[in-house]
């Protein structure tokens, strides 16, 4: 167990991955009032009656909610509850734009914020292996820092506000490309008749290699155990890739950034769940629907 001053710290939406991300602080030793309008908090979470309720009194509040709509309905009712100089951390993956109104309004009530979404899914959650990007103050960052050792092993301060979920979606942008890509160029070699495994061997080592082929080879049997050797269970759901693409996008526009390669994705996981089988599969399942397709459809 680390060793830190002891906090407390109000956490709110204890769903996947917030649930054992509170449950990592409390066993370090930290006081946590927790709420989620859905889950009841588990041992040795403290249960709090409400997200204001919650927010009463802590050093630090944090937030792992589905989206932008829902963290600003949350602010709007556990600023007001904060105490003057705590900080509010969402680490939830939302728009630029509502980490930046949230950050506003939370400024004004004279807090520190952060936003610090995560990569590393809900074993990273579990294990406390997350990898957190941060945007906001240097005071913040220094405050939350102790929480994020315990939550995960690595955290990147990457500028001011809106500065981790720009990260978060830039990479996330990559990932999905990338893993596209990797699965219609298997698709591709089993037609040319050339062998998954070799194909592995050589990409994996060439310049072709990228996360999506070496640490989460989307063909079964080949490779790192992945998803695909589950029948494509997730590990992280098409539908959670396809919502990061949409933020991308959002973003983008937002900016004027062109973005050809990312709208195509956003184009095909759209495709994918909503009108295909994806939906609750996880997003390397993209190799079974490039197998089955010729270039007309
Ligand atoms: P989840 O749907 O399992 O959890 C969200 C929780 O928020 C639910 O338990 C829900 O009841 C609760 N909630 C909704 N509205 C609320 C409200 N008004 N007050 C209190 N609680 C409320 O989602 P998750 O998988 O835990 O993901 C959380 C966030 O983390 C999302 O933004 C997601 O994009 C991001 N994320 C998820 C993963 C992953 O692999 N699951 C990976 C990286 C990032």
């Amino acid at each position: 167990m680390r060793r830190s001053r002891q906090m407390k710290i109000g956490f709110i939406g204890l769903g996947n991955m917030g649930m054992p991300m509170a449950i990592n602080l409390a066993k370090a030793g930290h006081e946590v009032q927790a709420f989620d309008v859905a889950n009841k908090a588990e041992a040795p979470l403290i249960a709090a009656d409400s997200a204001a309720q919650a927010a009463e009194g802590a050093d630090v509040v944090i937030t792992m909610l589905p989206n932008g709509q829902i963290l600003r309905s949350v602010a709007a009712e556990i600023i007001p509850a904060m105490q003057r100089g705590a900080v509010l951390c969402d680490c939830s993956t939302v728009d630029v734009e509502s980490a930046l109104a949230v950050a506003d309004d939370a400024k004004k009530a004279g807090l520190g914020t952060l936003d610090a979404p995560v990569s590393g899914g809900i074993a990273g959650a579990s294990g406390g292996t997350l990898t957190f990007m941060v945007g906001g103050g240097d005071e913040a960052f220094a405050t939350v820092k102790p929480l994020f050792e315990i939550m995960g092993q690595k955290a990147v301060h990457c500028g001011a506000a809106g500065a981790g979920q720009s990260a978060k979606i830039c990479n996330n942008m990559i990932l999905g490309a990338t893993m596209i890509v990797t699965c219609e160029a298997f698709a591709l070699a089993d037609k040319l008749g050339l062998d998954r495994q070799k194909m592995f061997d050589v990409v994996s080592t060439s310049s072709g290699y990228s996360w999506s082929m070496n640490a989460y080879c989307p063909a079964p049997g080949v490779g790192p155990q992945s998803p695909a050797d589950n029948d494509y269970k997730p590990g992280f759901a098409a539908d959670l890739m396809l919502k990061d693409l949409k933020l991308a996008q959002q973003a983008a526009a937002s900016v004027d950034a062109d973005t050809p390669v990312g709208a195509l994705a956003t184009q095909l996981y759209d495709r994918f769940v909503t009108e295909e089988d994806g939906a609750g599969r996880d997003f390397s399942a993209m190799l079974p629907r490039f197998e089955t397709r010729g270039r007309n459809g």
